[in-house]
């Protein structure tokens, strides 16, 4: 590990939990140098629906790339480009009766959020945004500012203005309508919150802890933003492209928002690649007054149409993830009936599941115990509280079970050696310590 302690920044995050040099991937595994093989349900936190090195889309890119297909365009007219729209248009926008043109960013997906938050505001002329409470939008300043998480606001160095921050759903518990208080501010013009250019928000929030908002409230939320002429955002970076069962998160809610984010597994190979969705009449950019070097990467053209055309060409995959996800949402409420002392719960949706362990400690000693075991998964939430289940959508139904199996030794060992499961006061201590 010497070269990567002295050499590489100390801003290292996920290296931290799994110390191993990998050197192979293929499909839901990882390989380290020793040869040893690793379950991946951290799968790129998102980025490899599709699973490492797809078969498929690999031998699409080495035939591009055979034949000297362009390599870097910045926004030029391409044909791996041309084509990538043309399935995009056909395969998911025209059947989900979705009209959006579609922007490219810089090919990560705080770029794509940088640069709807700036369209946003340009076309309403006014300064804010509302974002929720545990939203997750990026690091860079713009995506920053709506991000909730006090750690990565910290080290801004500048004030992050231009947000409001609102109650998610939930965060007021389960029968409180937060769009309701939404609505009351907005309403008021003396509640100090000014009218917004827009909201941005997650259908259901990775790094904030799986957090789910109910199709009623996103339905509400939209309703809210038409009353009072606010754009609605939806990130659908970590949802979206097929993790919640379908290839948006907001389609089963019935909602058509006006600007949509989309990044991680939309390249498919793991190849950088973001995108901003923009209602027709909302695209209202000058030339060239948003720009960036590396917009629109060409391998990810080629790549993301590639997993277009073999998983989003009829309904057959949308279902597989449902079945899958409602095993892994029955398996996990089972663990937490058999060892969770009243004090586990679990939350998700399709392929994006989370299990509460009520602190940070007892997370992370599940998630190591795991590791130690051959599995990759990490930990989110305000206190990293939640263990987060966000293996490939192409994980085997062998592998799937044998990843739960691992979590739910880990789960049993690890609560047999706490002398008990802290209850709710021991949790608000806990997050009294951290804040
Ligand atoms: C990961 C993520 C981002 C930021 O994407 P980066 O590629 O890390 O910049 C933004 N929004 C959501 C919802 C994310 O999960």
């Amino acid at each position: 590990m010497k070269v990567f302690d002295e050499i590489e920044s100390e801003v290292q995050s996920y290296a931290r939990s799994f110390p191993r040099v990998f050197n192979k991937a293929q499909g839901e595994f990882l390989y380290d140098e020793d040869g040893k093989q690793y379950l991946d349900f951290l799968a790129g936190a998102g980025t490899l629906n599709y699973g490492h090195n797809n078969p498929v889309f690999k031998r699409k890119l080495l035939e591009y790339i055979q034949a000297d297909g362009i390599t870097h365009g910045l926004d030029l007219h391409t044909k791996a480009k041309r084509e990538f729209l043309e399935t995009f248009y056909e395969k998911i926008l025209k059947p989900r009766n979705l009209d959006y043109v579609m922007q490219f960013t810089g090919p990560t997906g705080t770029n794509a959020v940088e640069a709807a938050l700036k369209l946003a505001r340009n076309i309403k002329g006014r300064e804010h945004v509302i974002a929720f409470t545990n939203g997750f939008h990026g690091v860079s300043l713009g995506a920053l500012a709506a991000t909730g998480n006090s750690h990565h606001r910290g080290a801004a160095g500048v004030s992050l203005s231009g947000t409001f921050r609102m109650p998610y759903d939930g965060y007021l518990g389960d029968d409180i309508d937060t769009t309701a208080y939404l609505e009351k501010v907005l309403s008021d013009s003396s509640s100090g919150v000014d009218l917004p250019a827009a909201v941005i928000v997650e259908t259901v929030q990775g790094e904030g802890g799986i957090n789910v908002a109910s199709f009623e409230w996103l339905r509400n939320l939209e309703v809210v933003c038409r009353r009072h002429d606010i754009l609605l955002i939806i990130d659908d970076i970590q949802a979206g492209c097929g993790r919640t069962g379908t290839y948006f998160s907001f389609e089963e809610a019935g909602i058509k928002p006006d600007i949509v984010t989309l990044s991680k597994s939309l390249g498919g190979y793991g190849t950088p690649f973001a995108v901003v969705l923009i209602k027709p009449e909302l695209d209202q950019w000058k030339p060239g007054e948003h720009n960036g070097t590396f917009r629109g990467n060409n391998f990810a053209f080629v790549t993301a149409k590639s997993a277009i055309d073999e998983y989003w060409s009829n309904n057959d995959f949308s279902e597989e993830i449902k079945r899958k996800g409602e095993y892994i949402a029955q398996r996990l409420a089972t663990i937490v009936e058999k060892y969770g002392e009243g004090n586990f719960t679990t939350r998700g949706r399709g392929m994006f599941q989370g299990l509460n362990c009520i602190n940070g400690n007892i997370a992370g000693k599940i998630t190591h115990n795991a590791f130690q075991n051959g599995l990759i998964i990490e930990t989110s939430g305000a206190d990293d509280q939640i263990v987060k289940f966000l293996c490939p959508l192409v994980t085997s139904d062998e592998n799937l079970k044998r990843g739960i199996d691992i979590v739910e030794q880990a789960i049993k060992e690890v609560c047999a050696k706490e002398d008990s499961i802290p209850g709710e006061s021991d949790y608000f201590d806990n997050a009294r310590m951290h804040a």
